[in-house]
C-alpha cells in the first residue's frame, strides 16, 4: 500500500488547486483524481479467494448476533434495519460520515430509537403469542427495569412505545424512583418499587397512588415489613405490597449470586411467612398481591429459567392459600442477550429465544394455578437487557496501529554471534515439518540473547537483530500454523504475540465498563471495507494510561477469540487535505463499531483518565431517510475537570499569572504566550477525545 501512482497524481491535483482557489469544482476534480487513481490500485484477483460480503457476515458472525438488525450492503458497510425486515434501512458508515459533517466527533453513541420500540413489541408479541397458544386466562404486564440506561430521552421513548401495551417501570433506588414517578403515565401501566427502602421512599410510592399510578412496593428486606405497616397507618392508604423471594433455584455464570438463601435482596422462605403473619396482624394481608424474584442476569441457559419458575409459582400458589390478596407474579430479569450468536449456553449467549422464555413462564404458572385451582395471575417481568442492548451502537476511530516487525532477514556473516547464526538457521529452515521444534528452537535463542546482553556478552545492535529475527520466525511459524487443522497447544498463543494493537478513540473504562470488569464480550467489527479481505489480526488498546484499557477478547463461535480480524490502515489519499480537521492523522479513517452495549454500560462508564461522556445522538427512520431526534453533547474538559472540583476560570488565571512571570523573566516571547494561553482556553471547551 501506499506507493500507487494514484497517491503522487492526487497530491498534485491539489497542490494546483491550492494555487487557484477553493472552488468547489475543483474539489470535485481532485475527487474524480483520486477515484481514476484508485483504480490503479492492484485489484484483487477475480474469482473464488476473492472476498466478499459473504465472508465478512461469516468472520463477524453479523448474522448471529445482529438479526434482525444489523446487516451487510453491496457496498461493504454496515447497515441498520431498526424495524427489522418489516421496515427500511439505512447504511451506518454513511451516517456516521454525515453526523461527523455535523460537527459530532467520534466515539459517537448512536441510537435507534425505532429498535427500541421493536424490542417491546417484540417481548410484548412473544408473551401475547404465549397466552394465546396456552390459553392462558390473565395477561402479561412488563415493566423496563430503569437502572439497565437511566437516560431520558430513552425512557421517554420507551414509556410512550410501550403505552400500546401498557408497559411500566421498574425503579432499584429512590433517584429512579423520582424518575419512574414524573415520567410513567400510562394508564394501567405497574410502577414496580425495588432496592433498599426508607420512610420516605416508601411514603412517596404510596402516595404516588393518588396520582394514578400503579406503585407496587416490594418487600426485599425484613425491616421493610414494619416501614410499611408504619407508613400505611400513617397516611391511611392501603399500600400494594410485593415481596421478593429467594428461590434456590440458581442462576449460572456471572450473576449466579443474585438467587440463594445467601444473595443480597429477597427473603427466605420463613421470612416471607414471618411477613405473612405480620401483615395479618396488621390487618394488611389484602395488600400483599405480588410475588417477585430475580436469579440474575443474562441467564443462558433455559433449564434455570424454567426451574426457576417452577418454584416460584409454588409459592405463589401457597401465599393464595395463606390468604394474601395474590394478583401478579414478577419474574424479574434475566432473558439474555446472544452476544455471539452462538444461540448455546455459554456465558456470552443463550441457548433460548425470546418466545421460549415467554412459553415457559406462561406454561410453568398456568399449570401450577390449574393443579391448585386459584386464578392465574397477571405476569410480569423486568426485561432490560433485551430490552435496551440493540438499541445503541458505539462507532469509534483508529487512531493508528503497532506492528510486530517482521521482516525478510538478511543472512549473518561468519563474524557475527553465533546466536545470531543459530536464529537465522532456525528461521531457514523452518517448514511445516518441523515448525513446532523451531518455534522452541527460537523461544530458546531469543531468551539467550537476552542473558548473553545481561552479562555483556551481546552488543545492543546484535541484540536487536536478534529480536528481529526471533519475530521473523514467529511470523513464519504463524503462516504455516495457519494452514494446519489443529493447532498444537503450545503454539496457541502465538497468533496473540504476533497481533498488531489497533489504538482506538475510547476509553474502554467509559463506554464499555463490562468489558474491562467482568470480560463481557461485546460484538466488535469495521463498519465499512467488509467487501475487502481485513487481513491483520489485532487487539484494541484504548486512550487511558491503563494496561487494563485493552479489548482482546471477541466473540467467536466457539468460546472467545484473542484476535479481531481488521484491516490495514491505508494511507491518506490526500495528505493536505485537512481543511474541516483539528488534527490529521496520516491514514484514512478506519471506524470500527461495537453493538449490542445499551444496557447498563453508558452509567456505569467512570471518568477515568477523565475521559468524559461520548457524544450521543438519537436516530428515527423516516420514510425518506433518517432524522436527528436528540443531540446529546458529550462532556467538555471543563464539564469533567468540574466533577474533580476544578474551575475553568481558576486554570486558566493560573496559566495566565505563569506566563506574565515567564515573559517578565524573558522566558517565553509574546506569541508562544498567546498561543498556550488560546490552546489551553480552546482545550477547555472541547471533547474529551482525540480529534482524528
Ligand atoms: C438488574 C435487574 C433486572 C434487569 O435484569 P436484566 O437481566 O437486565 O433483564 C430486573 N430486576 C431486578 C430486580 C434487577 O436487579
Amino acid at each position: 500500500m501506499g506507493k500507487q501512482p494514484g497517491v503522487a497524481a492526487a497530491k498534485i491535483e491539489k497542490s494546483e488547486s491550492d494555487h487557484l482557489s477553493s472552488s468547489p469544482q475543483l474539489n470535485h476534480r481532485s475527487e474524480t483524481a483520486n477515484r481514476a487513481a484508485a483504480k490503479l490500485e492492484p485489484q484483487p484477483p477475480a474469482g473464488e479467494n476473492r472476498w466478499t460480503i459473504e465472508k465478512s457476515e461469516e468472520l463477524y458472525r453479523i448474522q448471529g448476533w445482529g438479526e434482525p438488525y444489523f446487516s451487510i450492503n453491496a457496498a461493504g458497510h454496515v447497515t441498520v434495519s431498526p424495524q427489522g425486515d418489516r421496515g427500511g434501512s439505512l447504511d451506518l458508515y454513511e451516517l456516521v460520515n454525515a453526523l461527523k459533517q455535523r460537527n459530532l466527533s467520534l466515539p459517537l453513541l448512536i441510537r435507534f430509537s425505532d429498535i427500541l420500540e421493536d424490542r417491546i413489541e417484540r417481548l410484548n408479541a412473544c408473551f401475547a403469542r404465549a397466552i394465546a397458544r396456552y390459553n392462558y386466562p390473565g395477561v402479561y404486564r412488563g415493566v423496563f427495569p430503569t437502572k439497565c440506561n437511566q437516560q431520558r430521552h430513552l425512557i421517554e421513548d420507551l414509556v410512550r412505545f410501550g403505552k400500546p401495551y401498557q408497559f411500566g417501570l421498574e425503579a432499584g433506588s429512590k433517584p429512579e424512583l423520582m424518575i419512574a414517578l414524573a415520567t410513567l403515565d400510562t394508564p394501567g401501566a405497574l410502577l414496580i418499587c425495588n432496592g433498599y427502602k426508607d420512610r420516605e421512599y416508601i411514603e412517596t410510592a404510596i402516595l404516588a397512588q393518588r396520582l394514578g399510578h400503579i406503585p407496587i412496593i416490594v418487600l426485599e428486606q425484613v425491616e421493610e415489613v414494619e416501614l410499611a405497616i408504619a407508613a400505611a397507618r400513617k397516611l391511611g392508604i392501603k399500600p400494594i405490597l410485593g415481596v421478593r423471594a429467594k428461590l434456590s433455584a440458581k442462576g449460572i455464570g456471572r450473576w449466579g449470586t443474585s438467587a440463594g438463601d445467601r444473595a443480597k435482596f429477597g427473603l427466605t422462605i420463613p421470612e416471607i411467612i414471618q411477613a405473612v403473619d405480620r401483615l395479618r396482624a396488621a390487618d394488611l394481608l389484602d395488600c400483599l398481591q405480588l410475588l417477585h424474584y430475580h436469579i440474575g442476569s443474562q441467564i443462558s441457559a433455559i433449564s434455570v429459567i424454567k426451574d426457576a419458575i417452577r418454584e416460584a409459582s409454588q409459592i405463589y400458589v401457597e401465599l393464595v392459600r395463606l390468604g394474601a390478596n395474590m394478583k401478579y407474579l414478577d419474574v424479574g430479569g434475566g432473558l439474555g442477550v446472544d452476544y455471539d450468536g452462538s444461540k448455546t449456553n455459554f456465558y456470552a449467549s443463550k441457548n433460548y429465544s425470546m418466545q421460549n422464555y415467554a412459553n415457559d413462564v406462561v406454561v410453568e404458572v398456568k399449570e401450577t394455578c390449574e393443579e391448585r385451582q386459584i386464578p392465574v395471575p397477571t405476569l410480569v417481568s423486568e426485561s432490560g437487557r433485551a430490552i435496551a442492548s440493540h438499541q445503541s451502537v458505539l462507532v469509534f476511530d483508529v487512531l493508528g496501529t503497532s506492528d510486530v516487525q517482521a521482516e525478510v532477514p538478511t543472512p549473518p556473516s561468519d563474524k557475527d554471534p553465533l546466536i545470531i547464526r543459530n536464529l537465522y538457521e532456525t528461521y531457514e529452515s523452518l517448514s511445516a515439518e518441523n515448525y513446532q521444534e523451531a518455534y522452541h528452537d527460537a523461544t530458546q535463542f531469543k531468551e539467550e540473547a537476552i542473558s548473553l546482553f545481561g552479562f555483556g556478552y551481546l552488543s545492543l545492535t546484535d541484540r536487536a537483530r536478534a529480536e528481529r529475527l526471533y519475530w521473523s520466525c514467529c511470523a513464519k511459524i504463524l503462516e504455516i500454523v495457519r494452514q494446519q487443522d489443529y493447532v498444537p497447544d503450545d503454539l496457541e498463543d502465538l497468533e496473540k504475540i504476533m497481533a498488531s494493537i489497533y489504538y482506538v478513540n475510547l476509553s474502554v473504562f467509559q463506554s464499555a465498563p463490562d468489558s474491562w470488569a467482568i470480560d463481557q464480550l461485546f460484538p466488535i467489527m469495521p463498519i465499512h471495507r467488509l467487501d475487502e479481505e481485513p487481513t491483520q489480526r489485532a487487539t484494541l488498546a484504548d486512550l487511558t494510561c491503563d494496561s487494563d484499557g485493552k479489548i482482546d477478547q471477541f466473540i467467536d463461535l466457539r468460546d472467545v477469540k484473542y484476535v479481531l480480524e481488521l484491516h490495514p490502515l491505508k494511507p491518506k489519499a490526500n495528505p493536505n487535505d485537512n481543511s474541516t480537521e483539528a488534527f490529521t492523522t496520516a491514514h484514512e479513517p478506519y471506524y470500527l463499531g461495537m453493538f449490542l452495549n445499551g444496557a447498563y454500560q453508558e452509567i456505569m462508564g467512570n471518568l477515568h483518565n477523565l475521559f468524559g461522556d461520548t457524544n450521543a445522538v438519537h436516530i428515527k427512520l423516516t420514510p425518506k431517510g433518517y432524522q436527528i431526534e436528540h443531540v446529546v453533547k458529550g462532556d467538555t474538559m471543563t464539564e469533567v475537570l468540574g466533577y474533580v472540583q476544578y474551575d475553568s476560570e481558576d486554570l486558566i488565571e493560573s496559566i495566565r499569572r505563569r506566563s506574565e512571570q515567564a515573559l517578565q523573566e524573558n522566558r517565553i516571547t509574546l506569541q508562544e504566550a498567546q498561543l498556550l494561553l488560546q490552546n489551553y482556553e480552546h482545550s477547555l471547551s472541547r471533547y474529551t477525545y482525540l480529534s482524528s
